[in-house]
């Protein structure tokens, strides 16, 4: 008979878990691996709330396998690291995006592009390597290879920085790899949730003109105001968009909702790059023409390896960047569940997990 839960290993936990595809989440005890050699112990913080997250425990994509603990823009302290640990102390201020594991040897895993290795562990709904399905970040601790932690800056608020574990990177890689960081240049950023106004935000930081595209004319005033964008462009607006047309050198397409790409890719210009980061659920038409006749390119991007996740934790607190929040406590995780659905956030809701977690 299988074990619980609870008894598989030794270290105990208390998470909150959703047991179907209603997505309720409620809490769930369970436990952790004890702390191996390689390992640092987490007692987590804070907890950034993705759109995967709700994705999963809801089963938008068909692979969730319940009870399932999501979260994985963690920020904690390390209370016990293993003997072979040298990047982390005990007491030291550390965070876990959306990996916890991969196989180490393949070309991307000897390229630090973790992510892309076929053997990828995510950090939750995934498999530890003895087979049992590993939890996330709504919990009050977890244990994870020191491969796959990061410092977390000091000056980085912890609440606000923990969406960069996953939105941060998520933007921030494509814009490295794809040359889209050249001072001067006009980035545009469609889609303004929590990826966007953090692409937004990492854009001025590159020295970038940056207009965001968004098809709610009443995020105007926020995006400039608030966020720094420089200009706003309305989707739905023909007139501005037609005006528009062959000004921008570079767009990161947020966008998760099954939409028409040949408005952005006309408003590039001649060179001009489209990287998309969202993941509609059917695909999207590819216009040829304007690639072809405008020497133009389309790309995808899927968060980033770990030491580019460091790199770009420490390239945020340098400029001050975090994320737009609004902090809860778990209780409050299945109404922030329902708002994120019909996207009522500004920009990301965080999980107050040390002073809302307890047993
Ligand atoms: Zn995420
Ligand atoms: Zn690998």
């Amino acid at each position: 008979m299988s074990k619980s839960p609870e008894e598989e290993h030794p270290q105990k936990a208390l998470g909150w878990a959703a047991r179907d595809n209603s997505g309720t989440l409620s809490p769930f005890h369970f436990s952790r691996r004890e702390n191996g050699d390689d390992d640092v112990t987490i007692k987590i913080l804070y907890c950034g709330v993705c759109h995967s997250d709700l994705h999963t425990v809801r089963n938008d994509w068909g692979f969730t396998r319940y009870p399932v603990v999501p979260g994985h823009e963690i920020v904690g302290v390390a209370t016990k690291v293993g003997n072979n640990v040298t990047k982390f102390k005990a007491g030291g201020r550390v965070g876990v995006g959306v990996m916890v594991g991969s196989c180490k040897t393949c070309e991307c895993c000897q390229q630090d592009l973790e992510n892309y290795c076929p053997r990828v562990i995510f950090t939750y709904n995934s498999h530890n390597p003895d087979g049992t399905i590993n939890y996330g970040g709504y919990s009050d601790m977890i244990v994870v290879d020191q491969r796959y932690v990061v410092r977390f800056p000091d000056n980085l608020p912890m609440d606000a920085g923990a969406p960069l574990l996953c939105a941060g990177i998520t933007v921030y890689s494509p814009m490295k790899y794809y040359g889209m960081t050249e001072a001067g240049k006009h980035l545009g950023v469609a889609g303004l949730g929590g990826l966007g106004h953090v692409a937004v935000k990492i854009g001025k930081a590159f020295g970038l003109k940056v207009t965001v595209i968004s098809s709610s004319p009443s995020k105007e005033s926020e995006a400039i105001n608030r966020l720094g964008a420089d200009s706003f462009l309305v989707s739905s607006d023909p007139s501005k968009m037609k005006s528009a047309i062959g000004t921008m050198d570079y767009i990161i397409d947020t966008v998760s909702a099954v939409h028409p790409l040949l408005p952005l890719l006309t408003l590039l210009k001649v060179n001009g790059k489209l990287v998309t980061v969202g993941l509609p659920n059917k695909p999207l038409e590819l216009p040829i023409f304007p690639l072809v006749l405008g020497r133009k390119l389309v790309g995808g991007s899927d968060v980033g390896g770990m030491k580019e996740t460091q790199e770009m934790l420490d390239f945020c607190a340098k400029h001050n960047i975090s994320a737009d929040i609004e902090l809860i406590r778990i209780d409050d995780i299945n109404t922030a569940m329902e708002r994120l659905a019909k996207s009522d956030v500004r920009y990301r809701f965080v999980i107050d997990v040390a002073n809302s977690l307890s047993q």
